[in-house]
């Protein structure tokens, strides 16, 4: 191991050598498959994790039932300040697990970092909603009736998560989940376990100071067979899922298919769209941090640009200009704003697109290759790759190629002619994420907002696509999957709702004035 992975592992109580557990239900443990967590800049093997074993993972999901049905009982703002605790912790670990994301994920510093930060600061925000998770009482038509809405905790919430945000999205679902009394099972992305034994070590040692059993917030670390076992136990009472369209279907089907709850947080297939009186000192450099942060690969990415014909040669001249100003090199490095993608699997995935480009004629106005070795950092392990900016030579938005998210720092650009255009555009994909309009014309922006606008379940005036803050609702619309998280009224799909009428009057007559008078 190199002395820089090393010195980032042990400040996060690591190990260093040897094998690292990967399962945790109250005890850490792993007797499963073996997997090898790999730095996607330069290949090395940064640990081998034992990840469960069938037998583990049953365990483990017996004991987070277990752990529900203690912590269930621990009143709501005593559950707040246990994540008041969480958070401080988290937050002083907040550099050394940054580094950590951008060793073991790939992304740059200052992302791996905000990552961190976004953690700490849905905690704060479940702090004050652990006070705050009401319900309501509602009129009733008959007298001497009361009628509440009771929110109670859920039970278990199993987390599936993706590779890209590899900390902040257990984070959404985790404080939300703490704070409405339930016991939480996170499987995270088999190539970033190590981001995911971090958390979990630092959450379960305050558990610890808490008298709070560990499997409250549990970890199995492993591949599809881990997060089938979790969609498929009835044991989990809300699956919630981030990760690609394809695996959200199915997982989607099979909890569905046993009644259990679940939020699908999938694919982004975003779009920017500029009007002619856009400022584009403001939109271009927020297009390149849409298009090229965390190498393109966020959710919430711009991956179509749609430019109004009046400044679309000027936009596409400066945007050139500011791809050509930029170099790849190691995440780690401060003054770094590309690394690699994550995995040799992300570079086919970009390499595919690229040859259907090319194939279909579109012209390629910035990168369309892989970086040379002569222009990758020392000791590269090859996932560099150029940011792209293309015109295809289709505009027709059933076109594959626009129809699909390609998780890579690719961008496809198209010149509009009115706003109705651009917006019948936006909409004609299948996702429904995060979508950007750039314009200083209060028409455009109720345009964009209202019934005929943008049908995303992000839709921003002179904001990027990508950058989300944890205050609102975060999820998207259409293929992009359903229900919310972070946010807004995101925590109300962690508790279990209960309609309940109380009768204190002396009759008992019947709701809408029904007589049944014996
Ligand atoms: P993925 O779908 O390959 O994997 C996601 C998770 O599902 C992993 O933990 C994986 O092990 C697990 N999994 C795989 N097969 C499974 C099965 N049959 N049953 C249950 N679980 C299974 O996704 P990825 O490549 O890690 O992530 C990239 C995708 O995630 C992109 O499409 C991106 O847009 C999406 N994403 C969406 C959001 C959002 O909030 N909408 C956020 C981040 C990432």
């Amino acid at each position: 191991l190199s002395s820089r992975a090393a010195n980032i592992l042990s400040a996060l109580d690591i190990p260093t050598a040897g094998e690292v557990h990967g399962v945790y239900d109250g005890e850490w443990k792993g007797s499963g498959d073996l997997v090898s967590s790999l730095c996607p800049t330069t290949g090395e093997v940064l640990a081998r994790v034992k990840t469960a074993s069938p037998e583990e993972l049953h365990t483990a999901l017996a004991k987070s039932r277990e752990a529900f049905e203690l912590f269930n009982n621990v009143p709501g703002p005593r559950r707040g300040e246990i994540l008041r605790q969480i958070r401080e912790a988290l937050a002083a670990k907040r550099t050394e697990l940054g580094a950590l994301i951008s060793l073991e994920m790939g992304k740059i510093r200052t992302e791996g970092t905000g990552e961190v930060q976004e953690f700490v600061d849905i905690c704060d925000y479940a702090v004050g909603l652990s006070r705050m998770m009401n319900g309501r009482v509602v009129a009733s038509e008959r007298p001497g009736h009361s009628i509440l809405e009771v929110p109670n905790p859920l039970g278990v919430v199993g987390v599936l998560s993706a590779f890209n945000f590899p900390v902040a999205v257990y984070g959404w679902n985790l404080s939300l989940s703490f704070a409405a009394g339930n016991a939480t099972l996170w499987k995270p992305s088999p190539t970033t376990p190590l981001c995911a034994i971090a958390v979990t070590t630092i959450i379960a040692r305050v558990l610890e100071q808490n008298d709070i059993p560990g499997a409250v917030a549990g970890l199995v670390t492993g591949g599809k067979d881990a997060g089938e076992a979790i969609t498929e136990s009835r044991d989990v009472d809300l699956v919630s899922f981030t990760g690609s369209e394809h695996v959200g279907r199915i997982v989607g089907r099979t909890v569905q298919s046993r009644f259990g709850k679940v939020i699908l947080e999938l694919g982004g297939n975003n779009a920017a769209v500029v009007m002619p009186d856009a400022d584009l000192g403001m939109a271009i450099p927020s297009v390149f941090f849409g298009a090229i942060g965390t190498a393109g690969q966020r959710c919430t990415s711009t991956r179509r640009l749609y430019l109004h014909k009046n400044i679309a040669e000027e936009f596409l001249e400066r945007l050139q200009k500011v791809y050509s100003a930029l170099k790849p090199g190691d995440p780690l490095d401060e003054a770094t704003l590309l690394g690699p993608v994550h995995s040799a699997t992300a570079v086919d995935i970009y390499e595919k697109a690229i040859r259907y480009l090319q194939d279909t004629d579109a012209q390629i106005l910035a990168g369309g290759a892989r970086y040379a070795a002569a222009d990758a950092p020392a000791g590269h392990q090859g996932n560099f790759v150029q940011p792209t900016i293309a015109i295809p030579k289709s505009v027709d938005p059933s076109d594959t190629l626009w129809q699909t998210e390609c998780f890579a720092p690719i961008l496809n650009c198209a010149v509009f002619d009115d706003l109705e255009e651009a917006i019948q555009w936006n909409n004609a994909v299948p996702q429904g994420l995060s979508s950007s309009l750039w314009t200083r014309d209060i028409r455009n922006v109720g345009t964009w907002i209202g019934p005929n606008g943008s049908d995303a379940g992000i839709v921003n005036v002179n904001v990027g696509t990508s950058g989300a803050e944890i205050g609102a609702a975060f999820g998207g619309n259409k293929s992009t999957g359903w229900g919310r998280e972070s946010g807004g009224d995101a925590w109300k799909q962690y508790v279990r709702w209960s309609a309940c009428t109380i009768n204190f009057s002396d009759a008992a007559p019947l709701a809408q004035g029904v007589d049944f008078s014996v």
